[in-house]
């Protein structure tokens, strides 16, 4: 099965793992400090905090900006749910905003959803196309807002020719198994240039325990084990050299899928404008409105034939979870990019011969759906 995402773990990496596991220190050692000055130098911020994944990270980062019960967060619908799942551990309110036809957050529309309980806005970078991040920063400084960008998708990707996650007042990465870079499986950080939040986020990962003289410590607040072992940041700063060779692959890929697919009738790609940069963790397509119908067929034959696409996101409101939770919503785009969307195959470990597979397979496929044309 050639699936839509994969790690890549080579000698390197596992000689690096195996040097960690051999050290004296499998957690709380040096490891995980130099990996955090690694991704700073990377990304160009100031301050890094890894911690055992995004979804940790986001919570600290939500701590940070002081939400509290009944404040609310803007964020997309179409994300995973980790993103306001994180606001819900804190009592805020996720406030959906609707999307445009590539995915991203729609900018225009985030103001009129601000209230005076509005504390965060929280784009995603979907895919790794990085979102406008000038104009919600903007936003952000006219109102007063904390900027908190999930960039679980978007480590390497660039704006305007910095990298993401620079912008913003805290910005998340995940290393997940199949994100950009992988930590043992599981992992992720926050980035920040705030001294303040960095050191908020260094206690609260850790029990917000504060050492005091000999072996006396205090906590003035509840913290967490959000911590990450040193065999998960030796990994991490093992992939974190390769990084843009991963990203140069995918390139390669999605170039290669740009070519073939321009002008076919069944769908349409993300476009990518000169100024900016993806990490293209995703190659998401979107079907034509008379391909909605056959999208489980369509899903379904294609696992059939050995490619593993898989579709993002069912927007989050539609969790019953959600749906308990808060009104039922259904917003425009967000329910149009839910049913077009499929993602592709399109991952370091691939050659260029799996993504002719794909494409020569996905064409057929699609060709074979006359039945639910009008
Ligand atoms: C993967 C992901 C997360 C959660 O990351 P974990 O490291 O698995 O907790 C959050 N937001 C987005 C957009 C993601 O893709």
């Amino acid at each position: 099965m050639i699936n839509y995402s994969r790690q890549s773990i080579d000698n390197d990496d596992i000689e690096a793992v195996v040097q960690a596991l051999k050290s004296d220190f499998i957690t709380g050692g040096k490891r995980v400090e130099e990996f955090e000055e690694a991704l700073c130098r990377y990304v160009g911020t100031k301050y890094a905090v890894a911690m055992n994944s995004a979804t940790s990270s986001l919570h600290v980062a939500y701590l940070c900006a002081e939400l509290k019960k009944d404040d609310e967060i803007i964020t997309t619908p179409l994300t995973f749910m980790a993103t306001s799942n994180a606001a819900l551990m804190v009592g805020a309110k996720p406030v959906f905003c609707d999307v445009k036809s590539d995915a991203n957050i729609d900018e225009n529309k985030i103001e009129s959803l601000i209230s005076p309980k509005t504390k965060a806005i929280v784009p995603v970078d979907f895919g790794g196309k990085p979102v406008e991040i000038q104009k919600i920063k903007s936003i952000c400084k006219k109102h007063n807002l904390l900027l908190i960008e999930d960039s679980c998708h978007a480590l390497g990707s660039e704006f305007n020719g910095k990298k993401v996650g620079i912008d913003a007042d805290i910005a998340i990465f995940s290393f997940h198994a199949i994100k950009p870079i992988t930590t043992c499986g599981e992992g992720g950080a926050l980035v920040t240039n705030s001294k303040e939040i960095y050191k908020r986020a260094k206690l609260l990962r850790s029990h917000a325990i504060e050492k005091k003289r000999v072996w006396n410590s205090d906590a003035f607040e509840l913290g967490y084990n959000y911590r990450m072992s040193d065999i998960s940041a030796s990994l991490g700063i093992s992939q974190l050299k390769k990084l843009d060779r991963f990203i140069e692959k995918r390139e390669q890929i999605a170039k290669f899928y740009d070519k073939t697919f321009k002008g076919n009738p069944y769908f349409y790609t993300q476009k990518l404008p000169a100024h900016i940069k993806s990490s293209y963790h995703l190659y998401p397509i979107f079907l034509d409105r008379s391909l909605w119908c056959a999208k489980e067929e369509i899903y379904e034959e294609l696992h059939k034939r050995g490619i593993g696409v898989q579709v993002h996101y069912k927007p989050v409101y539609q969790f019953s979870l959600y749906k308990n939770l808060f009104k039922e919503q259904k917003l425009h785009n967000a329910e149009e990019v839910y049913k077009s969307e499929l993602s592709i195959p399109c991952h370091q470990e691939m050659s260029l011969e799996d993504a002719k597979f794909v494409a020569i397979n996905l064409m057929d496929v699609l060709k074979k759906q006359n039945h639910c044309r009008k």
